[in-house]
C-alpha cells in the first residue's frame, strides 16, 4: 500500500473481517469493545459474525464487483479463514491495508506452496514427497516408508481429505479417495507417520513495527481429528517450550505476517518440535486466551492490524478450552437435535460458555466451546470434560 497509509489505525476506524465464522465473532468482538467498527465480509447471511458486526457484505468471495463495494468503506482487513480465492485477497490488497498480506494466505493454504516454506527456511517438519501421479505415490511410499499419511494439498482441515496409509494394500484404496481422476489428477503430500508424544500450538503475533508476542504453547488433544480439548501450560520440557515458542515467532517473521497466526506441532518423543500447519489468523486452541491471559487472542489480532502495540500474552491462570461440537446435540438416540443442558454445565465452578449461534447444529460441526480456568491445567481440563458431560442430555 502506499506511504499515505496511516501508522496506526485508531478507534472509529473501520475493520473488515474476511469470513463470518465464530473467529469472526469473537474479533468482532474484542474490536467493537475498543471503540472500532467492524463489518464482515461473509457468503452466508445468518453467519455467527453478524452478531456482532456493524455491517454483513453478503456476497460470493470470487465476485470482484462485490468485494470492490465491500472494501469501499473499509479501513483495513483481516482474515477468519484461509480459504479465500487468492485473487479476492490481492484484488482487496490493491485497494486498502490487507493484513496479513494476502501472499501469506497464498502460501499457507496450499500443502504443497507450505511445506516448500517450511523446507526453504529450515523450520523442521514431518519427511514428505509431493504427490501427482500414483506412480509418484509408489515413489514417495518407498522413500518416507510406511505408516504415512496421504493429504490433499489443498482445502484440506480437520483431517478432511486425509487417508492413513499403515499397510500396502491401504495405498490403492487412498489413491483411489483421494487420487482424482486420471484426467484430472489431484496434488497430494504424502507424509511420513509422526509417532508423537502430543499435539502443540502456538498462537503468536506480529506487529507492522516488527515486534512479535507469543502465548504461551497450548497441549492440544483431538478426537476424530477435530480439536477436542487444548490446555495451557502444555506440560512441556522447557527445552521443548522454547523451541515451540521461537520457531512460531520466526515463521511470522519469516512470513511477514502483520496479524495473528498459529503454528501447529508435533512434539516427538524423542523431544524434536516438527511443524504440521500455519494457519495465518486467530484458532481454536487460542480460545481459551479470552479468560486466560493478559491480552486475547482476538485483541491482538485488532491491535496488530490496526498498528497498535501488542498486548501482554501473559497467562493469567491454567486454563483449559473444550470444543462443542453439533454431537452434544444428538446425544439423547433423539432423530433430532435437543438443547444441551447449560445450567448443568455452568455449575461447574470456573466454567464459562461461548456459543457461536449456529442455528443448525450438525455432528461435527463447533457449535460453542467452554473454558475454564483453574489451579492446574489437569483440573482445568477435569473442568471443561465434566461441564461438557453434564450438558449432554441422556
Ligand atoms: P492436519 O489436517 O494436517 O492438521 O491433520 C489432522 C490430524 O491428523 C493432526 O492433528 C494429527 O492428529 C493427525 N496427523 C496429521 N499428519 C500426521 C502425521 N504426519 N503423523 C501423525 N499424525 C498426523
Amino acid at each position: 500500500m502506499s506511504s499515505r497509509e496511516p501508522q496506526v489505525l485508531l478507534p472509529g476506524a473501520t475493520l473488515g473481517i474476511l469470513g463470518g465464522g465464530q473467529l469472526g465473532a469473537m474479533f468482532a468482538v474484542a474490536a467493537r469493545r475498543m471503540g472500532y467498527r467492524v463489518e464482515a465480509i461473509s457468503d452466508v447471511a445468518d453467519c455467527p459474525a453478524a452478531r456482532f458486526c456493524d455491517r454483513v457484505h453478503v456476497g460470493d468471495y470470487a465476485d470482484t464487483g462485490f468485494l470492490g463495494q465491500a472494501a469501499a468503506g473499509l479501513d483495513v482487513v483481516t482474515f477468519e479463514f484461509e480459504n479465500v480465492p487468492a485473487a479476492a485477497g490481492r484484488l482487496l490488497a490493491d485497494r486498502l491495508p490487507v493484513r496479513p498480506h494476502p501472499d501469506v494466505l497464498f502460501t499457507t493454504q496450499d500443502r504443497v506452496r507450505e511445506k516448500a516454506f517450511l523446507v526453504r527456511h529450515g523450520f523442521a517438519c514431518a519427511p514428505h514427497r509431493v504427490v501427482r501421479s500414483r506412480a509418484e505415490l509408489d515413489a514417495a511410499i518407498a522413500a518416507v516408508g510406511l505408516p504415512a499419511v496421504l493429504k490433499t494439498a489443498a482445502f484440506g482441515y480437520d483431517g478432511k481429505g486425509q487417508a492413513k496409509l499403515t499397510v500396502p494394500a491401504d495405498v490403492a484404496v487412498a489413491w483411489e479417495r483421494l487420487g482424482g481422476t486420471a484426467a484430472e489428477p489431484r496434488e497430494l503430500v504424502l507424509e511420513g507417520w509422526i509417532d508423537f508424544d502430543c499435539e502443540i500450538s502456538v498462537v503468536a503475533a506480529r506487529g507492522r513495527d516488527g515486534a512479535v508476542a507469543a502465548f504461551a504453547p497450548s497441549r492440544n488433544a483431538h478426537a476424530n481429528h477435530i480439536l477436542d480439548v487444548s490446555s495451557v501450560p502444555a506440560g512441556l520440557s522447557d527445552a521443548v517450550r522454547d523451541e515451540a515458542t521461537a520457531t512460531a515467532c520466526q515463521v511470522l517473521e519469516a512470513l511477514a505476517v502483520v496479524g495473528v497466526a498459529c503454528v501447529e506441532f508435533f512434539a516427538t518423543r524423542s523431544g524434536r518440535v516438527l511443524v504440521n500447519e500455519i494457519a495465518p489468523r486467530t484458532h481454536n486452541s487460542g480460545h481459551l486466551t479470552i479468560e486466560a491471559c493478559e491480552t486475547s487472542q482476538f485483541e491482538q489480532q485488532v491491535r496488530a492490524v490496526c498498528g497498535l502495540p501488542l498486548g501482554s500474552p501473559r497467562p493469567l491462570a491454567p486454563a483449559a478450552m473444550a470444543n462443542l461440537l453439533g454431537d452434544c446435540w444428538f446425544a439423547a438416540d433423539a432423530g433430532s437435535p435437543v438443547e444441551p443442558d447449560w445450567a448443568a454445565a455452568l455449575a461447574v465452578p470456573g466454567v464459562r460458555l461461548h456459543l457461536y449461534g449456529k442455528t443448525e447444529p450438525r455432528v461435527g460441526r463447533k457449535m460453542g466451546h467452554l473454558t475454564a480456568v483453574a489451579a492446574s491445567a489437569d483440573e482445568a481440563i477435569a473442568r471443561v470434560v465434566e461441564a461438557r458431560r453434564r450438558a449432554r442430555r441422556g
